[in-house]
């Protein structure tokens, strides 16, 4: 218990991806915005290095997406971190792709729902092994579930609504790519921000389109 009083950490690199996700979707005056509003006026000409150092605090990341909130209001600062999460995906694989290793042929040969599954326990253990986040990726018939139990996007928040759209987003790109261009339904049903055990994220195996 009380583990949201010890320090978690993203490595630096992932912390350097968010930011660089920002600038795409908002803007560099919008990320400086944010900052600002987020406390962290130190972050905004000092990006962190491209590392694996475990330096970028839980509590950054989710003071990110409280001045999100604030500054673009519920939904849009929902919206906003969606698309955010969507663009980290596309960094995040140029960075940590090859250790991943979804990339090699044979890979792409797996039918689709063998892909997601080989896709989603690969990206879980990237998150279990480089970071302090901790994931558990498991399924029915119908669905996958991304079960975050030490979820940095939410850290010390407090929500009505599930807080973490930053993972939705994240997951709606990494299904697309790993389908080849395939749009699944991806939602927030928990969230530790609303006094729920894990931030749980369901996706359904079949794609909407
Ligand atoms: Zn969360």
């Amino acid at each position: 218990m009380n583990e949201s009083r010890v320090t978690k950490f993203y490595p630096n690199r992932m912390g350097l991806i968010i930011l660089q996700a920002m600038e795409e979707v908002i803007n560099r005056s919008g990320v400086t915005a944010v900052l600002n509003t987020a406390g962290l006026s130190e972050l905004i000409d000092q990006y962190p290095s491209n590392d694996l150092k475990l330096e970028f605090s839980f509590d950054t990341v989710s003071h990110i997406q409280a001045a999100l909130d604030q500054l673009y209001g519920i939904p849009g600062g929902r919206g906003v971190a969606l698309r955010i999460g969507r663009a980290c995906f596309k960094y995040g694989i140029r960075e940590f792709g090859s250790l991943l290793g979804l990339t090699e042929m044979a890979f792409r040969l797996l039918p689709l729902t063998t892909k997601l599954r080989v896709g989603g326990n690969a990206f879980a253990r990237l998150f279990n092994r480089y970071t302090d986040q901790r994931v558990r990726f498991d399924e029915d018939e119908s669905v996958f579930r991304w079960q975050i139990d030490v979820c940095p996007l939410c850290w010390n928040r407090q929500s009505e609504q599930p807080a973490c759209q930053l993972a939705v987003g994240l997951l709606q790109e990494a299904l697309y790519w790993v389908s080849g261009g395939k749009i699944f339904n991806v939602e927030e049903t928990h969230c530790i921000a609303c006094g729920d055990e894990a931030c749980t994220i369901i996706i359904s195996k079949n794609p909407i389109s």
